[in-house]
């Protein structure tokens, strides 16, 4: 082997077969041409990877090398026998499996003679070393069953799951994911990615591991700071430049007298922050400089999306976002109404509680609410379709089939069209009805996008906010549109996000599904006559 460093052979290769990084170094490999795998300013990196927990997820800013060092890793764990079984590598899409493969992971094994000499298959979906097979793909559900390869993935069992960039994944296909790991002894799931928003994808693993910060300790007053979590007061100008700093004695510090320090040590998942402020390629001077810009034009997205790609911090500023004022400028003075004649649609969505939206067509692109609000039972649900002479509803699938399926039974013979609704992210913008099966299903993000605009345009008209559930109008502001950009691929995504409890979004979202099956309503002058114009009927409702 060659390796010019003085040691014996026998020695690099039983280091080597020990870890990923000492093979990687030891061994000489080139990440692109001219470029050799180095840990020269990327310290941080030792610690992450061969950990001995079944679940690591990395919350990361731009540039900070997580993708190429747990390639590696993969790669490493196949050659040398760590995985009995395969490892399934997933990216948000196919195109970004394929630009990564020839961005990133071709020249590593096209350079490198001691990679090269145990790869035995080489597509961008799918690369074999010593009879172990790296599994790529993008979670999109229509990809799964039958990709290019013609493999069914569901038969191939893994021992590792590599989520990249997490959060721009369809939810469902990271839970079909974990399935493949359901023979594995080991059981690994590694899930990195830019964050988004709070609480939601990366950031919510985050929030339930071990939290591990760099910390890096100050040579002057021994004081520990962490970039991005003492971020802004991490970065100062010394002598003209940009430079990292200790935020107890505002001098130079440095990247590599840091180490990992758990803020949870207890939790079985392992969590790392990785921000862009570690890279030894970070612009200091670049970054504070688009800052400065994006404060000075009080561009609040721009400067959201700083603190996501530069800093890994997840944040609530997004591009499409209804807020309060939205929902508030749709109310009437009206309040909500207790009974109707009829027909109305009712939209459910099922929770730990049934949320519902009630309403009618009052022209062909408008519509109106007459109530909304929760109840704990299906027997209150079918009092209210009594009562408002409701003749078709959509009701969520999920989480529990077997209750919306029964629900829907009780209402056969009862002149109501009823539908279990499941989302998709990916198919066109019409509606998909199974009649017999009283199942429909429609495209997430567009049916999103659909809720918005008709609150943003008001052409739907809401009770008397005084009447409606207190909840009613901060629960339409937490599902929100962002666009993430992959930072490898340059890929742009829209995709609507939950932020907090949206149970009234998705029912107004199923009220406007149902309601496609109404005419436009006539409120004649007699309907209106007969209903109580006093908010107190809310409490006739609320029982
Ligand atoms: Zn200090």
């Amino acid at each position: 082997m060659e390796h010019g460093n003085g040691i014996d052979s026998r020695v690099v290769r039983g280091l080597g077969a020990v870890n990923c990084l000492s093979w990687a170094m030891l061994g000489g490999f080139f990440i692109r041409p001219g470029e050799r795998f180095s840990l020269a300013g990327t310290p941080y990196l030792l610690d992450l990877v061969h950990r001995g927990s079944r679940e690591v997820v990395i919350k990361k800013g731009s540039q900070v090398r997580i993708t190429t060092t747990k390639f590696l890793e993969c790669v490493h764990g196949c050659i040398f026998g760590r995985f009995r079984q395969n490892v399934l590598y997933m990216m948000p899409t196919a195109r970004q499996v394929e630009a990564l493969s020839r961005i990133s992971f071709d020249p590593i094994l096209e350079l490198n003679d001691g990679i090269r000499r145990y790869l035995e298959t080489n597509t961008a979906y799918l690369k074999t070393f010593r009879g172990r097979s790296i599994y790529f793909v993008g979670a999109v559900p229509q990809k799964v069953g039958g990709t290019k390869d013609s493999v069914s993935l569901r038969s191939i069992p893994c021992d590792l799951v590599i989520r990249d960039e997490v959060d721009l994944m369809d939810e469902g296909m990271v839970e079909l994911s974990r399935q493949r790991l359901r023979d594995s002894e080991l059981k690994l799931e590694w899930s990195f990615s830019t964050p988004t928003y709070p609480g939601y994808g990366v950031d919510k693993l985050w929030q339930s591991s071990t939290q591990n910060h760099w910390e890096i300790k100050c040579s002057s007053c021994w004081h520990y700071t962490c970039l991005g979590r003492d971020f802004p007061r991490s970065v100062g100008v010394i002598d003209g430049r940009w430079e990292r700093i200790c935020v107890k004695c505002g001098k130079r510090i440095d990247v590599k007298d840091g180490q990992w320090v758990p803020a949870f040590p207890d939790r079985s998942i392992e969590g790392f922050w990785v921000d862009g402020l570690m890279s030894p390629r970070a612009d200091l001077g670049q970054d504070m400089a688009r800052l400065e810009r994006m404060e000075m034009e009080s561009n609040r997205y721009g400067r959201s999306e700083f603190l996501r790609s530069v800093l890994g911090i997840a944040s609530l500023e997004a591009d499409y976002r209804l807020v309060e004022e939205d929902i508030l400028s749709c109310c009437q003075l009206e309040p909500r109404w207790s009974s109707y004649e009829g027909p109305s649609a009712m939209g459910i969505d099922v929770g730990n509680r049934l949320h519902y939206v009630i309403g009618i067509r009052v022209s062909g692109q408008t519509w109106k609410v007459l109530t909304a609000g929760e109840e704990d039972s299906f027997d209150g649900l079918l009092l209210l379709i009594h009562r408002f002479g409701v003749r078709s509803l959509v009701i969520d699938a999920q989480p529990d089939i077997h209750a919306s399926r029964d629900f829907l039974r009780r209402l056969s013979g009862k002149g109501v069209r009823g539908y279990r609704c499941y989302y998709s992210e990916l198919m066109p913008s019409e509606v998909e009805t199974d009649e017999l099966e009283g199942r429909i299903k429609c495209n997430r993000n567009e049916w999103c996008d659909r809720v918005y605009s008709l609150v943003k345009d008001r052409q739907i008209q809401f009770p008397a906010a005084a009447s409606l559930p207190s909840d009613f109008p901060s629960q339409l502001t937490q599902t929100a549109r962002t666009i993430v950009e992959n930072e490898q691929t340059g890929v742009k995504k829209p995709r609507w996000v939950k932020l907090g409890d949206d149970h009234y979004f998705h029912a107004l979202l199923y009220f406007l599904l149902a309601g496609r099956w109404l005419n436009v309503s006539i409120m004649d002058r007699e309907q209106k006559k007969r209903t109580p114009a006093s908010a107190a009927c809310r409490y006739l409702i609320r029982g």
